[in-house]
């Protein structure tokens, strides 16, 4: 089978395990876990921040930055398809018991300075004040589209120059910044708190960073260990992060190969496909998205479903050129058993 569904079926190599296997660990409530906190040093460096929180997953990290910069029933900017909004279970009005005020990107995902200025609420005795702007690149949603970091500092400068902060939902950070050819450093100067995963196309079998100055990182850690995630020898699971952390250049592979998928895929009748900038192929499907996958699982390919006409499919480190031509074989015989027994 070859799995395309997300980056985040990717399997640790032996690397990982040795280092899960031999990785020096302590209580990391405690702050005694050595390799829990070197890898906390080593994203803060990557990514020019103070310091970073190590945390079980990316939607604990974007959940824990919301309730982190934000007071109970002020609203928080975020984009109409952001993952912060959408596929985390309402958990901004459950955790950090804050109203999203949603704002549509344009077909990129983009918010522009000027939706920031129009959303933005004044506190007042029947208003109750903007205590965050969310962004996301790169942006899962809008088939994995690179942001640039001058549009990026535009948005959060619009949202400072209100007292707003700013968080980015950066889950495939390291692929805006493979795409956009620069460093992660760059695309985060401009807001407060960042999250990235390293779970995701860096292959770490589990957890992702949150990253802000010094005093916010402090208080993420309460807010941290009130959603349950303070974890004892950690260590076990941040050492094949930290191997992760080095992946970060091959990412650009799976970008190629996305391409690649792409360029196959697009040759077919009924399916569009826009270029990728990333490691994400959004297909439109003339068919329902589920009946089209469905042939697609029985031609040994396998994707999500994104809306009832579009569909996922990501390429990640394990699958190389080989896997991107069967995938196109696959999909092309799932297309012609349709159009041969058309109904059933
Ligand atoms: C995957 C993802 C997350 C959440 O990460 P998990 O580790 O799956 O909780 C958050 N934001 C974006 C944009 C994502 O793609």
């Amino acid at each position: 089978m070859i799995d395309l569904r997300s980056d985040t079926v990717t399997l640790p190599n032996d690397e990982m395990r040795e280092a899960a296997r031999d990785a020096e660990v302590g209580d990391d409530v405690y702050r005694e876990d050595p390799t829990v906190n070197e890898l906390e040093a080593r994203a803060a460096e990557i990514l020019g921040m103070e310091a970073a929180l190590y945390v079980p997953s990316g939607t604990m990290g974007n959940q824990v930055a919301a309730r982190t910069h934000t007071e109970r029933g002020q609203e928080v900017l975020c984009e109409r398809e952001s993952h912060i909004y959408k596929w985390e279970l309402a958990g901004l009005a459950q955790h950090a018991e804050v109203q999203p005020r949603t704002i549509d990107g344009d077909e990129r995902g983009v918010i522009t300075p000027a939706q920031v200025r129009a959303g933005y609420v004044e506190e007042s005795g029947h208003r109750p004040g903007t205590g965050l702007l969310t962004l996301e690149n790169t942006h899962n949603s809008k088939g994995g589209t690179a942001i640039a970091p001058e549009q990026i500092a535009a948005t959060a400068e619009a949202a400072h120059d209100l007292g707003v902060p700013v968080h980015l939902d950066g889950a495939r950070l390291f692929n805006a910044a493979a795409a956009r050819g620069c460093p992660a450093a760059e695309i985060v100067e401009s807001v407060d708190s960042a999250m990235c995963c390293l779970s995701k196309g860096l292959g770490a079998p589990v957890g992702s960073m949150l990253a802000g100055p010094e005093a916010f990182v402090e208080r993420a850690r309460r807010h941290r260990k009130l959603l349950g995630g303070g974890m004892r020898q950690a260590g076990m699971i941040a050492a094949p992060g930290l191997v992760a952390l080095e992946n970060r250049d091959r990412l650009a592979e799976d970008h190629r190969r996305a391409e690649r998928l792409a360029d196959g895929l697009g040759r077919f009748d009924g399916l569009a496909v826009d270029p990728p900038e990333t490691n994400i192929v959004l297909v439109e499907t003339d068919r329902p998205a589920e009946a089209f996958l469905d042939d697609c699982e029985d031609e040994g390919v396998l994707g999500v479903p994104f809306d009832e006409h579009v569909v996922r499919f990501c390429t990640h480190w394990n699958i190389d050129d080989e896997d991107v031509d069967a995938a196109v074989e696959a999909v092309d015989r799932a297309a012609t058993n349709d159009r041969m027994n058309p109904g059933e």
